[in-house]
């Protein structure tokens, strides 16, 4: 992948650790000779990012708390005064009360369900408004996302209903950015053992059904993610927007479980 991304720069949000969605991603652009601006969400993960951001000559854009849009205004302004214009987003940031992510979606509180919607739907709204006055004509924003938006899965949940929505934001944005060129994707990945997954009621039940059941009978790696991003967010994909890109081993396309799958 050397040099499909020279002379890109780009702004990448959700990094919490090197198991992060986020960091596949970015590692993936950087590898493919982009410059990377790295947020953060609050000082206890700033000691994580600082050293992964060194390993790939990463821009500190700040610290952004997706709830507060002074912190969103605040790091696209830094992002706006280091570099002047950007070519693409990524947004991998979501969150729910982990007590909502087990049990039944029903008894989801108005509290949860909005704080839900907040951070993990109109978040990326919120920073592509930002990122759009900045970039350049042809940029590329990728969010992530999940098959739970499509059929039930088990523990999912309210994140299932926000997941819905963010790739319908995902259609919306991409009508409204197209004239520019500018293209909005989503990346629906298989289950991948991050923090934020580990939230989820029965997690690992989830990959072993994955890993039995999708037709490649494995899990999807974060290095794969992160090709996927790099393809959504490169000029390989120019072609491609308002599309929600499955990156799952195939596990969408299965209408059954597999004979041959074991006992889970
Ligand atoms: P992760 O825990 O590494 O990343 C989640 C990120 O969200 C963290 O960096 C966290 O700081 C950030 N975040 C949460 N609330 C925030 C807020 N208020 N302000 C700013 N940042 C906030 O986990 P991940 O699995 O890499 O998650 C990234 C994305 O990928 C999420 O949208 C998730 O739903 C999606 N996804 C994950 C999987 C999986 O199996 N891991 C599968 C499909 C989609």
């Amino acid at each position: 992948t050397g040099g499909l991304m020279q002379g890109k720069r780009g702004v990448i949000m959700g990094v919490a650790n090197n198991r992060s969605i986020a960091w596949g991603i970015a590692k993936a652009c950087a590898d493919a000779g982009a410059e990377i601006a790295l947020t953060w969400q609050g000082d206890a993960l700033k000691k994580r990012v600082e050293p992964l951001a060194g390993e790939i000559g990463a821009f500190l854009a700040g610290d952004c708390d997706v709830t507060d849009m002074a912190s969103i205004d605040a790091v696209f302004d830094a992002v706006e005064k280091h570099w002047g214009k950007i070519d693409f987003l990524v947004h991998a940031i979501a969150y729910s009360d982990k007590e909502e992510l087990t049990g039944r979606y029903v008894d989801t509180t108005r509290e949860n369900f909005l704080k839900s919607m907040d951070i993990s739907v109109y978040s990326f709204t919120a920073v592509a408004q930002r990122a759009d006055r900045i970039m350049n004509d042809g940029g590329s924003m990728v969010t992530l996302t999940y098959y739970g938006a499509e059929k039930v899965m088990p523990n999912y949940n309210v994140m299932g209903v926000a997941k819905a929505a963010l790739e319908a934001s995902v259609r919306y944005m991409a009508v409204d950015l197209g004239g520019r060129g500018i293209r909005v994707n989503a990346i629906s990945a298989g289950p991948i053992k991050t923090l934020a997954a580990s939230g989820i009621g029965d997690f690992r039940y989830i990959l072993k059904w994955n890993e039995y059941n999708a037709p490649l009978k494995r899990n999807v790696s974060l290095e794969e993610v992160g090709r996927s991003g790099l393809y959504l967010l490169s000029d390989l994909s120019t072609g491609v927007t308002g599309e929600v890109h499955h990156c799952d081993s195939g596990y969408h396309s299965i209408g059954m479980k597999s004979v041959d799958a074991p006992d889970i």
